[in-house]
């Protein structure tokens, strides 16, 4: 199979670190580069530990970065002569990506987050991340954008250059009262603001594949290891779990965190009750 994109990520000094190849129907793939034998094995184990283009960041050092949602979006602001990064999907920012715009001097973050509640999630992730490291950081939302669209989608319809940064300047920077609140805790009574969360037990009946006619408190195999015996208790009462054979559980943000881990994702928290709000409730 033809991947129809590779997208490069390089270390600071410029050198091939791994690639993620784009194939039909936005299915992903990573690859890491061994310089000794120069040649790419399938997977990468620390995918998101780079900033996507940190060896033009690091060449430049420029005051302004922008950060895109993909490395698609990031290609297309780069093409306009400005610095763009990404750390690759939503949910992924993490604080070493702040950390690796403030070592190279970035004094202002313009977000272009794509146009969804998704991206909204995404683009605050960063602002945090980037407040705490002292950056200033902007989140501008282009105008004319439908539902799931980004910067790419605005430049393809003639957007240009200037307007991006016209966009930027009129945008002022976010503050940490700006911040939506954190994800829910794990709830601890049955009632109030769990009663309006019930519906996330869809959530433990899809990924566990559970019967519909599953109520109250149950054991499952659990899907976060290799188990023989049902040892996930899952109260879905109290939409709480916890496995026996792992020692972990929590309440729905931290299984879907959990749920993808295990499908090779790193999402924040607040990514995980964006898209848990988005899909079941
Ligand atoms: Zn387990």
């Amino acid at each position: 199979m033809t991947p129809n994109a590779v997208y490069l990520y390089r270390s600071s000094a410029g050198v091939p670190l791994r690639r993620k190849l784009r194939f039909e129907r936005k299915q992903f793939a990573w690859q890491s580069y061994d310089p000794a034998t120069d040649t790419w094995t399938w997977g990468a184990r620390d995918a998101t530990s780079t900033l996507y283009n940190l060896h033009l960041l690091a060449a430049s050092r420029p005051e302004t970065v922008l950060v895109t949602e993909g490395e698609k979006d990031a290609d297309a602001v780069i093409a306009l002569g400005l610095l763009a990064v990404t750390s690759g999907a939503a949910g992924s920012w993490r604080r070493h990506h702040s950390e690796q715009l403030h070592a190279h001097s970035c004094t202002l973050a313009v977000v272009l987050p794509d146009h969804d509640s998704i991206g909204e999630a995404h683009a605050f992730d960063i602002a945090e991340q980037n407040l705490v490291m002292g950056i200033p950081t902007k989140i501008v939302h282009l105008p004319g954008l439908s539902e799931h669209e980004d910067v790419s989608d605005f430049l393809e319809r003639g957007g240009t250059r200037e307007q991006l940064l016209g966009y930027a300047r009129c945008t002022t920077p976010i503050t940490l009262a700006d911040l939506p609140s954190s994800p829910p805790e794990r709830p601890r009574s049955p009632s109030g603001a769990f009663a309006q969360n019930a519906g996330l037990i869809a959530l433990y009946r899809e990924k566990l594949n559970l019967p519909p006619t599953a109520r109250g408190r149950i054991k499952v195999r659990c899907p976060f290891h290799a188990d023989a015996n049902p040892s996930l208790a899952v109260d879905l009462t109290q939409l709480v779990w916890y496995c026996h054979g792992c020692r972990i559980g929590g309440g729905p943000v931290d299984f879907y965190v959990k749920w993808k881990a295990k499908e090779g994702q790193t999402v924040s928290r607040r990514f995980a009750w964006h898209r848990l709000k988005a899909t079941y409730l």
